[in-house]
């Protein structure tokens, strides 16, 4: 509970059970109002009856030295549903009420202990499925977003400065400003933009997770290998060729990246309209992956590139550019002459095939070198190699920058051609107002309610 009354109604419904040895010169018990900040006491929680609920653990947090920065009270229950849900109802007929979506964050935030970018930190980190992208929220959380924009905000203030300088002073400052010099500084603000908004489609990858698409003819076991690298029966396994009909998606962690493995039916051209059906979403799948599994049969190299090519011809190029990992597998099957597969008949024809490995999908760590090969593929992936530390993907954040970059871009240009300073300062300062946005400053309050209202309860 935050608010005001939080304490007043909790103190109400709580029967402390031992004195605080913090708190000697009280005599007896002290009530949970007498409380003080950042302790917790332990006690009953008692019905409207006044009979015991539950033994609890009552945390007390005072203003403005709490996540909301009001009083709040928090209380641990054992678990289940039916001695929270008594507690809650005896909360709720003692004059609290239960809480929007969102709502303890937004009081945080409109009460200054978080600006907006943290806030929606919070969001990502509830979300987050993978290490990284908790990584990456926390360090949102920590303000990181909110930092980097402090220091663009000082480098645009600096500039804006000298910029309305030359149109309060002009006979000043017409010798000693150099418009080429101030154009650079634009530059460099709109340059470090510009490299925050290209890290976003890897960060959106990151967050989001890896789309993995398994794609292959017919019988050569992409689903048996999507099994054995997830571990379990996902997909269904059959003999009959065409049988995987639907795209099936199951998820993989390695190193802390969400990797969403997608089987697609296989590969062919078919007249079954079902089967069409489902090739027509696997080239769809194909188009949008990030990285590509293209499945062929070791034991029946020529057949199944053939099957494969086959498939494909006159159709578009794989993967839409998408970096290709392929698996041979039934390699216990095999025999010799597999080596340099000519893939220029085939669509892997001027794609990027980043490895190529031999599995075997049925057998015990049969799948490992694929494994291997996907955990290798991740830096291509996500573009890791920098080493930069990426900001959360965040549509909003991405959208103002992106105003933000186009403002600066025109004052750089206008700056070059020794344009009048007033348009200048005007798309300065509106760049510098679209990045306050971002941390919230004169932001929309219907974008705050619509962010707030995508939170889930109890946050
Ligand atoms: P998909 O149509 O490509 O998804 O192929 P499936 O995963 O359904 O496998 C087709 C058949 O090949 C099944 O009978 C599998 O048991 C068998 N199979 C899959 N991988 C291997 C393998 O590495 N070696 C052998 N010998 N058989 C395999």
């Amino acid at each position: 509970m935050s608010g005001p009354d939080a304490l007043a109604i909790a103190s109400r419904h709580f029967r402390g059970k031992r004195n605080l040895p913090s708190l000697p010169s009280l005599p007896g018990l002290p009530s949970l109002e007498d409380t003080p900040s950042h302790h917790i006491r332990y006690g009953r929680f008692l019905d409207g009856a006044r009979a015991p609920i539950d033994t609890v653990l009552v945390s007390v947090f005072r203003a403005p030295h709490s996540y909301t920065g009001e009083d709040v009270v928090e209380i641990s229950s054992h678990g289940g549903s039916a001695i929270p849900d008594a507690i809650f109802a005896t909360l709720i007929g003692a004059g609290a009420r239960p809480a929007r979506p969102g709502e303890f964050t937004e009081r945080a935030y409109r009460n200054g202990k978080l600006d907006l970018a943290q806030a929606e930190a919070v969001a990502a980190l509830i979300r987050a499925r993978s290490d990284r992208a908790a990584r990456a929220a926390g360090a949102a959380l920590g303000g990181s977003v909110s930092r980097r924009l402090e220091r663009l905000d000082e480098a645009l203030v600096a500039l804006l400065a000298e910029v309305e300088a030359r149109i309060d002073f002009p006979s000043e400052a017409g010798e000693g400003l150099d418009g080429a010099a101030l154009a650079k500084r634009c530059e460099g603000i709109a340059g470090e933009i510009g490299s925050w908004l290209a890290a976003m489609p890897s960060a959106r990858r990151r967050d989001a997770g890896v789309s993995v698409v398994l794609a292959g003819p017919p019988n050569v076991g992409k689903s048996s290998l999507l099994n054995a690298l997830v571990g379990f029966e996902r997909a269904i396994v059959s003999d009959a060729p065409g049988t995987t009909r639907d795209t099936v998606e199951s998820s993989l962690w390695l190193d802390g990246v969400e990797l969403r493995l997608i089987d697609t039916a296989g590969i062919r051209t078919s007249l079954d309209p079902i089967e069409r059906m489902g090739n027509e979403r696997a080239a769809m799948a194909l188009e949008q992956s990030d990285l590509a599994v293209v499945v062929l049969d070791r034991s029946q190299p020529a057949a199944s590139l053939e099957a494969f090519g086959g498939a494909r011809r006159g159709g578009s190029a794989l993967a839409g550019g998408a970096p290709v990992l392929v698996a041979w597998n039934k390699a216990d099957l095999a025999r010799a002459g597999v080596r340099d597969a000519d893939w220029s008949a085939t669509p892997l024809a001027g794609t990027r095939v980043l490895a190529e490995v031999e599995t075997v999908a049925i057998q015990p760590a049969g799948a490992d070198p694929l494994r291997r090969a996907l955990r290798d593929a991740l830096p291509a992936v996500l573009d890791t190699h920098s080493g930069e530390e990426f900001p959360t993907a965040n549509a909003r954040h991405q959208a103002l920058l992106t105003e933000a970059h186009g403002a600066l871009s025109r004052a750089a240009a206008a700056l070059r051609a020794d344009d009048s300073c007033d348009v200048i300062a005007t798309d300065l300062a509106e760049a510098r107002r679209v990045l306050g946005e971002i941390v919230g400053r004169g932001v929309d309050q219907e974008v705050v309610a619509a962010i707030f209202s995508r939170f889930c309860i109890g946050k």
